[in-house]
């Protein structure tokens, strides 16, 4: 981009865009100086009342693009269950409902979040207060449509369909058909997407008038401040490489992502055993719990995040430095959406990508879609291989502690059982000095007070 059109760019002001005062005011309290690339595109369209298909990278700004039109409208003519945004997973909807919320309260409107995993009751009283807007995951939202008596989106204004291609990977196509058919068709319906898949301009054919299309991304395509390495490791050393990058990288943020909740689990569990402040997320937690996980790394509590695909798209993790392919990502899209969650904004970040033996196919095919061979992450095998010793020990623990989740778990037939963040017993019992002594006395102390 020229320097010209740069400068242009950041004259782009919300109030040029149209925007009423309250919301300008709102946007400079959460400290977004300039409209990003994607609101300068989208907002004036939809303040004309167009329909909108939105084509935009994670951590573009998309969410204050769908959201800041919508409450200027709401503004000019308000009426309660004005919109309703769907959202594919419980924690982007929660996001989602944050903006609505914190830009919204300058208009007084009022956001209610719909998820799973959250007591059906307590939400459908809140149903009935009737707030301006409904975030929600496409299931739990057509649970209170068929159940919830006196709930309806007869009167509904704004629908809007957020990471509409992951919803719809995810299955969600007979939710949102339910929902189409239950809302007026004179609505107006933004509809946003990473990716254009054929599922995705089918249900654009289905649900969106005469739409505008905006883009601010190509498909498949990283930023230039993102250095991106990998690391070719023997699948048996794997964790001692993990812990070597981490070491290497000190200090940094860092998410790791896993293919699986075990995976993920252990990971933590290991790491947590030698001492390093991590958390973990992962589609086998309960909602508070994923929520509260997230939230420590948010703040800072946790410097490191080992999560599935589950918190990959959508989430608004700022300031990570690193992000880690623990597991070959099954496919370039994933791939992009991972190492997304660095590099933000203009900041420069580090994707890491751990190849063994068995992912070099799967690797190569992502190197091909990119276009381009990546570079190694630097290391030396025998600085490495020297926290062998040490790595063992933490996996063994980490075993050992999986192996009794799972005894438990099968004792609470039926029930959840999560500990504390995907949290190590044995590694609090090991910081206190005890894990000796429940250990002779054959673990009766812990089965005790799990009971
Ligand atoms: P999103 O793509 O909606 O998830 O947004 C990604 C991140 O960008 C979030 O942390 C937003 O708070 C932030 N953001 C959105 N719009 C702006 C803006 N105009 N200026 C600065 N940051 C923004």
């Amino acid at each position: 981009m020229g320097e010209d059109s740069k400068k242009d760019e950041e004259n782009v002001t919300f109030e040029s865009l149209g925007l009423c005062d309250e919301l300008c005011a709102a946007t400079k309290e959460l400290g977004w100086t300039n409209p990003t690339k994607i609101q300068q595109e989208a907002i004036p369209i939809a303040l004309q009342g167009r329909d909108i298909i939105g084509l935009a990278e994670t951590g573009s700004g998309k969410t204050g693009a769908f959201s800041l039109p919508m409450l200027h409208l709401l503004l000019e003519s308000p009426q309660r269950l004005f919109g309703v945004v769907m959202a594919p997973t419980r924690e982007l909807a929660f996001q989602i409902h944050e903006v609505l919320t914190a830009l919204g309260s300058s208009v007084g409107a009022k956001s209610l979040c719909v998820v799973g995993g959250v007591d059906i009751m307590t939400q459908a009283i809140s149903l009935a207060r009737k707030p301006h807007f409904v975030v929600a995951t496409p299931g739990r939202l057509v649970d209170h449509l068929e159940n919830t008596k006196g709930f309806n989106l007869r009167n509904l204004k704004f629908l809007c369909l957020d990471e509409a291609d992951r919803m719809l990977s995810m299955d969600f196509e007979e939710e949102i058909n339910k929902v189409l058919q239950v809302i007026p068709r004179d609505r107006t319906t933004y509809l946003f997407s990473a990716t254009m898949t054929s599922k995705v301009a089918k249900l654009q054919r289905a649900s969106l008038h005469d739409p505008v299309k905006v883009q601010v991304s190509t498909k498949y395509q990283t930023v230039s401040t993102l250095v991106q390495q990998y690391m070719f490791v023997p699948f048996s050393h794997k964790d001692c490489y993990l812990v070597y990058l981490l070491n290497e990288l000190a200090g940094q943020t860092a998410i790791i992502f896993t293919s699986t909740c075990s995976h993920a689990q252990r990971a933590t569990l290991i790491l947590r055993n030698l001492g390093m402040h991590a958390v973990c997320l992962h589609g086998q937690m309960s909602q508070p719990k994923r929520l509260g996980a997230l939230n420590k790394f948010k703040s800072g509590d946790r410097s490191v995040l080992i999560a599935t695909d589950v918190a990959s798209r959508g989430l608004d993790i700022p300031c990570v430095d690193l992000v880690v392919n623990y597991d070959v990502p099954s496919n370039s899209k994933d791939y992009i959406h991972r190492v997304g969650r660095t590099a933000r904004a203009g900041r420069s970040g580090r994707a890491v990508t751990i190849v063994t033996q068995y992912e070099v196919e799967l690797y190569q095919k992502i190197e091909a879609s990119l276009g381009k061979k990546l570079d190694a992450f630097p290391f030396e095998k025998e600085l490495v291989l020297v926290l062998l010793e040490r790595v063992s020990e933490a996996q063994r623990l980490a075993a050992l502690d999986m192996r009794e989740d799972a005894g438990f778990r099968k004792r609470k037939k039926g029930g959840r059982f999560e500990k504390d963040e995907g949290g190590s017993e044995v590694a609090h019992l090991l910081k206190r000095g005890k894990f000796q002594k429940k250990q002779k006395r054959g673990g009766r102390g812990q089965k005790q007070r799990r009971r």
